[in-house]
């Protein structure tokens, strides 16, 4: 007991010396924090619900990366078991299984339930919305984490943001997509605000979970089919349907994965498991971008080697789509005034990180990467 003490209590020190100014105060600092100021001793156990597959070690890893964290800088006492989707709850169902304690928590996508409340699309990502960037910069310094957290106290739960992929990949297409007109009738795969918008675009929208698309695309019930970028899409196998590989996926723009927990299991742990847990979900969020940052590229060449064609979207599909998706946001708001309240707020930021992000760093990526 005595040495688990200390060796938890070293490395929360050590942690709370970097990030965590407030950890070890009136005790001395951080060589002296090894006492019950920092870890209280008391043993947690968590439960997470993950919406994601095991298979999907990039959005599933990041409940992997919190939970080694946790447990490391608690020294054991502090843990966390991960479920995968499906495994103790359905991967749409997380919300609710964390609104009623039966587990402490969940990593999913808000977008998951815009149909309890049409506002959780801010948490995520809406069509033409901001950048990864944008959207952490509207989370974390902007004041929008508080907006999103009005939306998730109705369900008992307080959210971190936990992940992104970055801008997707438009998807795969077995038809070519010359023109918008293209798009009428096609059967393509795509949920959420994304798939409304390309209904339409007169598009016929499905919605597959992700390991019925394949089969669906290959015998010809759905044309097209949209799911991340290089490297998720890869390992279900698209490319082996098409060749025709579309970006930008301009529905999702940046998806901002959370990690959601039961408000009360918040409120019970200790202080310095709260601050290892914010500091290990950072870790985890910020690990999933990079996973994404670097496992791409390669895909993307695996890919481009075994005969893909990179296809960009026609500017009048683009365009199109951008305005379907401008009158969809705002017949939203039209309707509800929470929603109107939170897309005002997101919306006068973008405005304002877009005026920022259009000059160095627009030109300086423009001109850097011309021609790829
Ligand atoms: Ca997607």
């Amino acid at each position: 007991m005595k040495r688990r003490q200390f060796v938890g209590n070293a490395v929360v020190a050590a942690a709370s010396a970097a990030t965590v100014a407030a950890c070890g105060r009136g005790r001395g600092g951080p060589q002296a924090a090894g006492s019950a100021a920092v870890v209280t001793g008391e043993r947690v156990r968590w439960r997470l619900a993950s919406s994601f597959p095991r298979g999907l070690d990039t959005l599933f890893g990041a409940a992997e990366v919190l939970a080694r964290r946790v447990g490391e800088l608690s020294g054991g006492q502090f843990e966390i078991k991960v479920h995968a989707a499906g495994e103790i709850v359905p991967a749409l169902e997380v919300l609710e299984a964390v609104k009623l304690h039966s587990v402490d928590l969940a990593h999913t996508a808000g977008y998951y339930f815009t149909g309890k409340n049409p506002a959780f699309a801010f948490d995520t990502c809406v069509p033409f919305g901001m950048t990864v960037r944008e959207q952490e910069a509207w989370l974390l310094k902007g004041g929008g984490l508080e907006k999103v957290r009005a939306l998730y106290a109705d369900f008992g739960a307080v959210s971190f943001p936990g992940g992104n992929t970055g801008v997707q990949m438009g998807g795969w297409f077995k038809r070519e997509v010359g023109s918008a007109a293209d798009l009428k009738g096609m059967k393509v795969r795509i949920p959420g605000l994304g798939g409304e918008v390309m209904s339409r675009l007169g598009a016929t929208v499905q919605v597959l979970a992700g390991g019925d698309i394949f089969p669906a695309l290959e015998r010809g019930a759905i044309d097209a089919t949209e799911w991340v970028g290089p490297y998720d899409d890869e390992k279900l196998g698209f490319h082996k349907l098409t060749k025709n590989y579309y970006f930008p996926g301009w529905w999702e723009p940046g998806a901002s994965l959370s990690f959601v927990v039961n408000q009360r299991a918040w409120e019970k742990l200790p202080a310095a498991y709260k601050s290892i847990f914010e500091i290990s979900a950072a870790e985890a969020a910020r690990n999933m971008q990079l996973e994404y940052d670097h496992k791409n590229p390669e895909a993307l060449k695996r890919l481009l080697a075994d005969g893909v064609r990179l296809l960009p979207f026609p500017k009048d599909v683009m365009e199109a789509a951008e305005e379907a998706s401008r009158a969809l946001l705002q017949e939203f708001a039209a309707k509800d005034a929470t929603y109107r309240a939170i897309h005002d707020h997101w919306s006068a930021a973008r405005a304002s990180l877009h005026g920022w992000f259009s000059t160095a760093e627009l030109a300086y990526t423009k001109f850097v990467l011309r021609g790829g």
